[in-house]
């Protein structure tokens, strides 16, 4: 049996191309802008079968009360702590992540980051252009080989990363209580030892109650001297005022950041005054080609939904 055209909400940015097609067969409200306006969500979602959003809506259970009709959330990524999962799981709305198709584009961020931060490249940058010519101060870089990349979480991203450092040399741990897939050349460790032993560490855990904060003050302590830290998880995992404080004194080597416990980071955040650091605005999933990717999975899902 066809479903009768469903009415779809998108409060975020989409392809164009994937959004063409669910409006072949159903009725689309676009507006990637909504997000910021959770009074006209709510409006808009008043008479909706679907909503279909990033990480910036935020799918609450008033926001789900004010929709009665809705049976399907797409999420155009994966992490899901923007949406209450229990409030949909009460309403039996099933929720879609696009599982898969952003791990390769955050596994490249996560290695070509650890890459241009263990030779100091974003620092090397920050001294250009001023006296003395800094060869010097920029000679002292390390290499990948024999590295440590130290993982926590491994699960699809956690997984990827592992294999292209991997090929670039680097020494693989990784810590995951629950993992869900293995590699023989990545031992499973405890946290302390990913902690301790590791050049760079990567994090790749959802925000949960047990991870925020999980990289605290005392376990950012624990970690070696000149350590690289790259965040592409959620925001909260790290205590900001604990990096900073690290990235400050010098005990970290250098930090990539691309998710912050406020989004978005205020201007002038003492972060971006750090030298070997590179801060990004969430976007280490999204490429030309993972948005593709990432909209062709939601749009599926959903049309195969009220198939
Ligand atoms: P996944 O579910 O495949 O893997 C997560 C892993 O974390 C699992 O194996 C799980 O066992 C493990 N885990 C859970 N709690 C843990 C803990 N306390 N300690 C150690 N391991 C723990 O998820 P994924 O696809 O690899 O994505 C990981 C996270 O990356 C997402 O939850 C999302 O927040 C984030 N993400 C960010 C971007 C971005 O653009 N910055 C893009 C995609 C995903």
């Amino acid at each position: 049996m066809i479903h009768p055209m469903a009415k779809i909400v998108v409060t975020e940015f989409m392809d164009e191309k994937a959004l063409a097609r669910l409006a072949q067969a159903h009725h689309v409200h676009f507006d990637p802008q909504l997000h910021q306006n959770p009074g006209a969500i709510a409006e808009a979602i008043s008479g909706a079968d679907a909503l279909i959003v990033r990480n910036l809506t935020k799918v609450t259970q008033d926001l789900v009360g004010a929709a009665p009709n809705l049976v399907a959330v797409g999420r155009l990524g994966v992490g899901l702590d923007n949406i209450d999962l229990q409030a949909c799981l009460n309403r039996k709305i099933r929720v879609y992540p696009a599982t898969g198709a952003n791990a390769d584009s955050v596994a490249e961020y996560v290695v070509t980051n650890a890459i241009s931060l263990l030779r100091q490249f974003p620092r090397s940058h920050r001294l250009m252009g001023q006296a003395p010519w800094p060869r010097s101060a920029c000679s002292d870089g390390r290499e990948a080989p024999g590295r440590v990349l130290g993982l926590i979480g491994f699960g699809d991203i956690g997984y990827r990363t592992a294999k292209l450092a991997l090929a670039l040399g680097f020494r693989v741990l990784a810590y995951d209580p629950t993992p869900k897939i293995k590699h023989p050349d990545v031992p499973l460790v405890e946290l302390r030892t990913v902690l301790t032993q590791s050049d760079v560490i990567s994090l790749h855990v959802p925000l949960t109650e047990q991870t925020r904060h999980l990289l605290n003050k005392e376990a950012i302590q624990t970690l070696k001297p000149g350590c690289i830290l790259i965040n592409t998880s959620r925001g909260g995992i790290i205590d900001e005022s604990a990096l900073l404080e690290a990235l400050e004194s010098g005990h970290l080597g250098g930090a990539a950041i691309d998710v912050f416990s406020e989004e978005p980071l205020k201007n002038n955040s003492p972060l971006a005054a750090c030298e070997n650091v590179v801060l990004t605005p969430h976007i280490a999933g999204v490429t030309q080609d993972s948005n593709q990717r990432v909209s062709d999975m939601i749009a599926d899902l959903i049309l195969q939904h009220f198939a």
